[in-house]
């Protein structure tokens, strides 16, 4: 049975803070992250257009083992980054960003 994707809720996370908190977190990280393995599932094209669905699943799913989910997805938002991020897409952050005042 295939796990949900669930990305984190950004519109509940202190956006600045842990985003600010991410790069190091990721320098001390022990083990390889999957989008530093597998970097191609997480980016976008070269041409800039997001990946097929399928792709962004398969990134998302990776992501769902990762502790580092929630800071990543905050610093993908921050910084308004492209492909997958913490488990959530290009859509997710640009919905939690027009929510926020
Ligand atoms: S949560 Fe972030 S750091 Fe972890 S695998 Fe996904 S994109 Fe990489």
């Amino acid at each position: 049975m295939t796990q949900p994707i669930e990305p984190p809720d950004l519109n509940v996370l202190d956006i600045p803070t842990l985003s600010s908190s991410f790069p190091s977190l990721l320098a001390a990280a022990v083990t390889a992250m999957p989008c530093t393995t597998a970097p191609d599932l997480f980016a976008t094209t070269a041409a800039g257009h997001t990946h097929g669905q399928a792709t962004v699943h398969a990134a998302q799913r990776l992501c769902l083992r990762c502790p580092l989910r929630e800071p990543c997805a905050a610093y993908g938002c921050h910084h308004r980054e492209r492909g997958v991020w913490g488990g959530t897409t290009e859509h997710d952050r640009r919905n939690a960003l027009s929510n926020m005042p």
